[in-house]
């Protein structure tokens, strides 16, 4: 059995389904350019293990594994990226539901305050970078981080409910350098039912 590649996935809505929030053109240079680039850098450092292996040669093993950290974190937050955001009236911008909505108002106090830290990470992500929420499992607990990069300042193993993607690739063509804009933006346009399955799929 030859092992698989990686591949850029189908959106689950078209790429002016989410403007103006995020105009078709934005939408799909980050995915067709930007995202396709990290499916592809990962599969070219899987090629290049495999072709050393064969040859014998040694690599820069350290050099090598930083590039396939970042871009296997390009791809993986990518991949959940798209899938929690939806059009506005087709999912895109509801409030969550049942119990991720005791969990967010036992950890934060309610949805407000929620939205406001997670919005000030988004905002405060030093370069290029991510908001995340996440579920704590040893604790039961939700909690925002941020990931710098793909691959920075993120603790292993730790599920991911919801991410936001703060790169300036993200955001550019629309918002220019106002990134507390398109941060504003997002609210509008997250898939609340896809976090919610994400929170359901992972409870205990
Ligand atoms: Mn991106």
């Amino acid at each position: 059995m030859s092992p698989k590649i990686y591949t850029l996935p189908a959106l689950p809505y078209g790429y002016n389904d989410l403007s103006p929030q995020i105009s078709e053109e934005q939408l799909k240079l980050h995915h067709t350019k930007h995202h396709q680039a990290y499916v592809t850098g990962v599969n070219n450092i899987l090629a290049k293990l495999e072709k050393a292996r064969t040859d014998g040669t040694d690599l820069d093993m350290k050099a090598t594994l930083k590039e396939f950290s970042f871009h296997l974190g390009g791809n993986d937050l990518h991949n959940l990226f798209w899938f929690n955001l939806a059009p506005v009236g087709k999912g895109g911008g509801a409030e969550p539901s049942g119990k991720l909505v005791e969990a967010l108002n036992a950890e934060f106090g309610n949805y407000t305050r929620f939205k406001k830290e997670f919005s000030q990470a988004a905002s405060s992500v030093e370069g290029s970078g991510w908001a995340v929420l996440t579920y704590l499992k040893e604790s039961g607990r939700l909690a925002i981080m941020q990931i710098e990069k793909h691959n920075i300042n993120f603790p292993v193993g730790t599920p991911i409910l919801m991410v936001l993607d703060v790169w300036e690739h993200a955001y550019y063509l629309d918002y220019k350098n106002d990134r507390a804009k398109f941060v504003e933006a997002f609210w509008s346009i997250v898939n609340w039912a896809a976090v919610v399955q994400r929170f359901e799929a992972i409870q205990p």
